[in-house]
């Protein structure tokens, strides 16, 4: 990490310490080891459903499956926040589980997260797209409403700081109004797509330690910059 960048970031933790806040992040690695196709509703009092967590991708060169990347990612991610005075919960720590996506939603709603971060890798039948996106709840939609603009502001500042990084290509911020894990969340919360599986060259990128360890630095620095800007 850039030695500016990381002052900024203490700064900002150990004000946020200092005012008896301590900033706790959520982060929740998509998917699992078993998909549960059952399903649940797609918001609270909704009679759309959706299944509970699908399978995700699996890497096109590496066959890394979707859901290992996730949570090797998260893992990082995680060791990161700790070291700069973060609290930091996890909605899973292993592939084994079976955790639906509004069971996701609801652990960072009681740990009143002040931001959650899912982690995904993407999937296209066009092999030749590639890039990062942010997805970030809607703000027409009555369940997310409340939560759109912190969503926003986060998704804004985490994706600029992905820009810093050399070579990398991003696909925006997509707002949904059908995520399951954005409607029930009632805390500021969006998705991170660190890349598409599905491209050759990028799933191969995105298996890298020195890749990992640059989207990682960037999404810190990215939670570092909203709140200080909150
Ligand atoms: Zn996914």
């Amino acid at each position: 990490m850039h030695s500016k960048n990381r002052i900024v970031l203490l700064i900002v933790v150990m004000l946020f310490a200092a005012l008896g806040f301590s900033l706790t992040i959520c982060i929740d690695p998509g998917h699992q080891k078993e998909a549960d196709l059952t399903h649940e509703p797609i918001a609270p009092g909704s009679e759309t459903t959706k299944a509970k967590v699908s399978t995700g991708t699996r890497g096109v060169s590496t066959g890394i499956p979707e859901y290992v990347f996730n949570l090797e990612l998260s893992f990082m991610l995680r060791d990161r926040l700790l070291e700069e005075g973060y609290d930091v919960v996890m909605t899973r720590e292993s592939h084994d589980v079976n955790l639906s996506n509004i069971e996701r939603a609801k652990i960072a709603n009681e740990a009143n997260a002040d931001l959650c971060i899912r982690v995904h890798a993407d999937y296209s039948s066009d092999n030749t797209l590639k890039g990062f996106m942010v997805i970030i709840p809607s703000s027409s939609s009555k369940y997310t409403a409340p939560i759109y603009e912190e969503s926003r502001k986060a998704a804004e500042k985490i994706h600029a700081s992905l820009l810093q990084i050399s070579g990398i290509k991003s696909l925006g911020i997509r707002v949904r109004d059908d995520m399951t894990g954005f409607n029930w969340s009632e805390v500021p919360v969006l998705i991170f797509e660190a890349g598409f599986m599905s491209n050759p060259e990028e799933d191969v990128l995105l298996s890298t330690s020195d890749y990992r360890e640059k989207l990682v630095e960037a999404l810190v620095t990215g939670i570092a910059d909203y709140f200080l800007t909150k």
